[in-house]
């Protein structure tokens, strides 16, 4: 199917993107890399009046490391950030580097950006469980300036965020791990959307506790306290680790046995790929 008529514009700046958003209401959205956007339209689950493309807009694909925190433009797609030496170096962002493969194929990676992949809030989509699990936070710039908002803040529910329609996501800031990142996911076939995903840090030499986050388990990147805790106790075996797993998806309420399953699984075998390096 084709997607429904609109229009469309080019905007020239993150301003002039949002001075469109405001005029012309509730019918315009925002494109990026069109990977999820386009494939919507086309099958007629979104039909806006208006597009407005922002890939032309200057300095937002930004990809840079200053101490610990590296700063993703919105722009920046997920092929960069696959192949960024920067983020290769970096030993607390390594993981993301190692996520990516996980995302689609070569040409969606292409086009893709990480804006548009946190912006769209797909509960299964690897970006948002990174940022949650980094502790991240993401800056969006609206008509009354610019906010910043802690990822684990950001994603309600299955394409629902803290994003306001008249604002456009520039940019995302993501500290570095400090202790070892392990990094699981189970699709049907490689380049699918997961059906469940995990990605841990151990707890680090210097005292910072462990983090655990799963998507699968519920409609958006859910942390796992009782994973966490868990994570910290050094005899910690692997049927400790799946009680502590059933305990956590008992309070967000994973009914399916399949699911459930799928994401005890990828918690151990993230949790064994942290150990393990
Ligand atoms: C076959 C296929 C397989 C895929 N597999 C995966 C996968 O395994 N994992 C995965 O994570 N993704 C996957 N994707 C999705 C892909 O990663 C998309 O690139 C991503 O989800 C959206 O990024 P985009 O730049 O293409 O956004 P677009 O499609 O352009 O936009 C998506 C949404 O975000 C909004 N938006 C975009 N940028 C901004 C911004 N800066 N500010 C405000 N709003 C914005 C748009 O209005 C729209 O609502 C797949 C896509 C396809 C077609």
């Amino acid at each position: 199917m084709k997607p429904a008529p609109f229009e469309y514009h080019r905007a020239a700046s993150v301003e002039d993107a949002i001075s469109l958003l405001v005029a012309l209401g509730d019918e315009a959205k925002i494109v990026a890399g069109g990977q999820s956007l386009v494939p919507m339209m086309s099958f007629r689950l979104a039909r806006p009046e208006h597009l407005i493309d922002i890939t032309g807009v200057p300095g937002l694909d930004e990809v840079s490391l200053d101490g610990r925190d590296l700063t993703l433009g919105a722009l920046a797609t997920h092929q960069r950030v696959l192949e960024s030496e920067t983020i290769r170096r970096s030993r607390g962002h390594r993981i993301i580097a190692t996520t990516m493969r996980h995302v689609g194929h070569l040409p969606i990676r292409a086009r893709g950006t990480v804006g548009g992949s946190i912006a769209h809030a797909d509960g299964s989509a690897e970006w948002p469980l990174l940022a949650v699990l980094l502790g991240g936070s993401i800056v969006a710039q609206g008509p009354g300036g610019e906010r910043e908002i802690a990822a684990e803040d950001f994603f309600f529910g299955l394409y629902t965020s803290a994003l306001e329609p008249q604002e456009v996501l520039t940019r995302v800031v993501l500290p570095g791990a400090s202790g070892a990142t392990g990094f699981a996911e189970y699709g049907l076939r490689h380049g699918d959307f997961a059906l469940a995903s995990a990605g841990v840090v151990l707890p680090s030499p210097e005292g910072r506790g462990a983090r655990a986050v799963v998507s699968g388990a519920a409609p958006a990147p859910a942390r796992l306290p009782a994973v966490e805790q868990a994570l910290s106790r050094e005899d910690l075996t692997e049927e400790d680790l799946r009680a502590a797993t059933s305990a956590d998806l008992d309070t967000l309420e994973t009914e399916d046995d399949y699911q459930r399953d799928l994401v005890t699984t990828m918690v151990t075998r993230a949790v064994q790929e942290a150990r393990g390096r």
